[in-house]
């Protein structure tokens, strides 16, 4: 099964994502066979993006780095369990750089996943300057650490998506998936339930043709996922 996991970031009220819903629904009919869909929407809407049929799970975009307490806004990962979500996008490269999550904050978050029974997406990716420099390999590696401590018997999705491919309308080379997923390998050796997806200016045109050269297991995709019929035009990829 490939995996297609939409990011809406911070859009879409509930009205808009049962709208989407909808259309996703009259869309896929019974099911795409062999993709497996998810959506991530903010942790207001969960409820409205929710499948009855469970013909898409839910992820939350974020979870707290303390298991409950005094911590004014955050919404822990039990909580996101408990609102219907399977699956939790663990640091991407808009809450690394814009809420200074490193890598001591994200192992802590990667075990309040495990805690809740929530399956981590765990993004990773090298900045521009970062990959000019010739450091991909060596961000990757270093970004991979917070996996540490992680039980590598349970399922992990990681999700290679290089910030200079984000929202850029330029999408990765195949050579690039490849350096990730073998930067992965050599961080996380032997782990059976490993998926590895790409992300990055992923669009309905050039699904199809990165997923067979890069040889990963799904995207997640931020912008094309805001539509339903460019989101479901990708799974069919
Ligand atoms: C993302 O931010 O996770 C992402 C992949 O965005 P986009 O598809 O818009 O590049």
């Amino acid at each position: 099964m490939k995996l297609f996991v939409a990011n809406w970031k911070m859009h879409k009220t509930r009205a808009q994502a049962r709208a989407f819903a909808h259309d996703l629904g009259r869309g896929i009919g019974g099911g795409i066979p062999g993709a497996e869909l998810v959506l991530a929407p903010a942790f207001t809407a969960l409820d409205a993006a929710r499948d009855e049929r469970g013909r898409w799970a839910l992820a939350c975009q974020n979870v707290a780095e303390e298991p409950e307490g005094a911590f004014t806004g955050e919404v822990s990962a039990a909580m996101a369990a408990d609102a219907g979500c399977r699956y939790a996008i663990v640091g991407h490269s808009e809450r690394r750089r814009l809420f200074g999550e490193n890598g001591s904050i994200l192992a802590r978050k990667l075990a309040r996943c495990r805690e809740a029974g929530l399956t981590p997406i765990y993004c990773i990716g090298e900045t521009e300057e970062e990959r000019d420099a010739g450091l991909t390999a060596a961000t990757l590696a270093l970004q991979l650490a917070a996996l540490g401590a992680d039980d590598a018997s349970r399922h992990l999705v990681i999700a290679y998506e290089p910030v200079w491919a984000i929202g850029a309308g330029r999408s990765a080379a195949p050579e690039d998936c490849a350096v990730a997923r073998a930067q992965v390998a050599a961080v996380l050796p032997a782990r059976a339930g490993l998926r590895i997806l790409y992300g990055g200016s992923v669009t309905a045109e050039n699904a199809a043709g990165l997923l067979e050269a890069s040889e990963m297991d799904g995207f997640l995709i931020g912008g094309a996922s805001l539509s339903a019929a460019s989101f479901q035009a990708i799974a069919r990829a």
